[in-house]
């Protein structure tokens, strides 16, 4: 894990600036300061030409994010010949089963040790729609989060910005992890049921590129306003630009315009998600990076008593799958109807069966909890 600097907020008096966290990290408050350099990433020159590199020779690359959106566009899923789409299906959930199907083994692998829930949310807990504005989270979904997270330390990690996201999901007592996880911040005061006597979590590795990422929002803004549908959106440490209103026919063209910005920031990288562009800072820190902070401040740094689950449906999702390879602790599963590569062990199709696993979840827990209560002994 690469040491960087953290900022953690004491609830009582403000803000606190902890110095670095590492593989041994603990937050040990130093000075009481404003937060207002939390980043200082150091970025090679080395690091600088490659991504200029990448920019340079980017049109294949181009090429190819812009045909993988349309590959795994509805329209031409439908137009697949089915009988090899679904022996590739089959063969795929054979690989990655469902985590519904797969709940008893699971629950086995997790016996004795503390779960912790990491949710995406576009397209994990909320349906992916064409207004990105308007992804609300179901009343019923919010219900199942909220016990989950009676049940166990439960973070929301998503590309989004933390206000954004917190005003779809309204809960309090969550972690959440915003902007790609470079934005983190603990449950608000009083809510948390986990670490009570440590001050809450913020971490921000990115606060040094807040006036970059502003310009080229701007600039992406004039740039696209002319590609019907296109939508820019101000995630504070990272952008989005949304493909899913526009022309599959004016894709290409909106890649370029995107890409005729990004490449005059050799430190901000670009890539492809769900019908979607991202542009963030070039540091070492994504989603599987947040997973791993907030792993070590919920204090499970060293340990194997612990059992992550990750559930997401993109592909910026994937490091946070693979961290979980690597650790060989809990797992990850992928939200997807259709194959995927994927580091993710299992499978949920959908929302909903997201919504089944996790209501399993604290059934589960409940039942054993009540079981411990009334003295039986679980075989
Ligand atoms: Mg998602």
């Amino acid at each position: 894990m690469v040491s960087q600097n953290v900022v953690v907020s004491d609830a009582k008096s403000g803000i606190i600036t902890v110095s670095t966290v590492s593989n041994s990290s603990v937050f040990t408050p130093s000075a009481q300061k404003p937060p207002t350099a939390p980043g200082h990433i150091s970025i090679s020159k080395k690091k600088i030409l490659k991504n200029l590199e990448i920019n340079g020779a980017q049109s294949q690359r181009l090429n190819s994010w812009v045909d993988s959106m349309r590959a795994s566009s509805p329209t031409h899923l439908k137009s697949l010949p089915s009988l090899s789409s679904q022996e590739e299906l089959n063969s795929w959930i054979k690989r990655h089963p469902s985590a519904l199907d797969m709940f008893e083994r699971i629950i086995e692998a997790s016996r004795g040790k503390q779960i912790v829930m990491f949710l995406d949310y576009d397209g994990t807990l909320s349906p992916i729609v064409d207004d990105p504005d308007r992804a609300f989270i179901s009343s019923k979904m919010r219900r199942t989060v909220k016990k989950v997270a009676k049940c166990f330390p439960t973070s929301i990690v998503t590309g989004r910005c933390i206000d954004k996201v917190y005003s779809f999901v309204k809960l309090a007592e969550l972690y959440y992890a915003g902007s790609h996880g470079m934005d983190i911040k603990g449950p608000t005061k009083g809510f948390s049921r986990y670490n009570k006597d440590k001050p809450s979590v913020l971490y921000q590795p990115a606060g040094d590129f807040l006036p970059m990422i502003d310009e080229v929002f701007k600039q992406l803004v004039e740039r696209t306003k002319s590609t019907a549908g296109a939508k820019v959106e101000n995630n504070k440490f990272c952008l989005s630009v949304h493909f899913r209103c526009v022309d599959e026919k004016k894709w290409s063209e909106l890649a370029l315009k995107v890409r005729s910005v990004v490449q005059n920031y050799p430190t901000l990288k670009l890539s492809q998600g769900r019908k979607v562009f991202e542009i963030r800072p070039m540091i070492k820190w994504d989603k599987g990076k947040a997973l791993e902070f907030l792993l070590e401040s919920l204090g499970f740094e060293n340990s194997n008593d612990v059992f992550p689950i990750y559930i997401g449906d993109d592909r910026t999702d994937e490091d946070a799958f693979k961290l979980l390879q690597e650790r060989g602790q809990g797992f990850g599963i992928l939200v997807s109807k259709f194959p995927k590569d994927t580091n993710a062990s299992y499978s949920l199709q959908d929302p909903p069966e997201v919504m089944d696993f996790l209501r399993r979840l604290v059934e589960w827990k409940q039942n054993s909890a009540m079981n411990v209560n009334n003295g039986v002994t679980l075989v």
